[in-house]
């Protein structure tokens, strides 16, 4: 295989589902990909793919001599503090290297990593993954991606093009992390509502089967009409609405909380969207929709 860009060599530490996932991609793709996994077990169905085990993460970092392969190292371990415990005392023979990190985390530790990569030579990209294993390097996937060094980014596309669509979102190495939290704290906020829905229909034996196709619609309708109206009053700053306003919605959401009560559910998960109602309202906002409540979540 020549060691064009297109199958330019690349080393993955971490075999987790996630880790299995890339390197099985990288291999398919046509790229000589170097494995390591702290559980070396991990590594046989890789090998068996054609992938080369690296018997230590040292020896997955030199893959290819000295400087190493040119290509990128990916991780993705289970948490940023195992990154850094397992990079730190690699971090002479990754001098020079790129590392792209793809293990979720908050934009602090990403930037932490950066500096300390930085310190020692090394360039540090960070990732977001929006995908589970399943998806990768299938059509909707893709891949959040920040750093400092944009031009190392613009060098390594091509290879990590063959894990899942590359979205670059700037050079603040925080970044990445930040949109990936952001999404995902949609998603959850979503998990919690879908969660709440099903049991009130449960409260009452419902079948959760038959309620999922209006829950379903309802919920991307909602999407739909409220994210982007609510990203226009915080670019404009015009949250006054003419639809639902925050003092209808706070003398409304009682019966959801006495709902729940009066069905033998926990309010819990709801209870502080009351209070961020109350707050809005009391602080004059009441007129306003949506939008005006991401105004109101700052600590202090
Ligand atoms: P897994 O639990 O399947 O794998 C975790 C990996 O981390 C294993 O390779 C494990 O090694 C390794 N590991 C953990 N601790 C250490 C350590 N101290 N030193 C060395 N290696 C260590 O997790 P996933 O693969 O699912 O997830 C990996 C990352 O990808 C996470 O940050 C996750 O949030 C992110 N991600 C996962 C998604 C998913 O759907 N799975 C989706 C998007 C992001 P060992 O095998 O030896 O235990």
């Amino acid at each position: 295989m020549p060691n064009t860009p297109a199958h330019s060599p690349v080393s993955v530490l971490g075999l987790g589902l996630m880790g299995t996932a890339l390197a099985s991609a990288l291999i398919k793709a046509g790229h000589p990909t170097t494995v390591w996994n702290r559980t070396e077990s991990k590594t046989g169905p890789l090998v068996a793919q054609g992938a080369t085990p690296a018997a230590t993460a040292r020896d997955a970092v030199t893959a290819g001599g000295p400087g190493g392969p040119g290509g990128p190292v990916i991780v993705c371990l289970t948490t940023n503090d195992n990154v850094r415990a397992l990079l730190e005392p690699e971090a002479e023979a990754l001098a020079g290297r790129t590392v792209v990190n793809l293990t979720n985390g908050t934009p602090g530790q990403a930037r932490e990593l950066a500096d300390w990569a930085a310190a020692h030579g090394i360039t540090y990209i960070d990732g977001g993954i929006m995908a589970v294993p399943q998806m990768i390097a299938t059509p909707g996937a893709y891949i959040l991606y920040s750093g400092t060094d944009e031009a190392a980014f613009a060098t390594h596309r091509e290879t990590l093009s063959a894990l899942a669509d590359t979205k670059w979102v700037g050079t603040d190495p925080g970044l990445a992390a930040l949109y990936d939290l952001s999404l995902l704290t949609g998603m959850y906020g979503m998990a919690m509502g879908v969660a709440q829905a099903f049991a009130l229909t449960g409260s009452e034996g419902l079948d959760p089967r038959d309620f999922a196709p209006l829950l379903t619609d309802w919920v991307i309708a909602m999407v739909h009409g409220n994210v982007s109206g609510m990203a226009e009053g915080l670019a404009t700053g015009q949250h006054v609405t003419d639809v639902s306003n925050l003092a209808m919605n706070r003398e409304a959401f009682p019966n959801f909380t006495a709902a729940f009560a009066e069905q033998g559910l926990r309010t819990d998960l709801f209870d502080p969207f009351q209070d961020l109602l109350d707050r809005a309202v009391e602080q004059g906002h009441g007129a306003d929709g949506f939008s005006r409540l991401a105004t109101l979540l700052k600590q202090g």
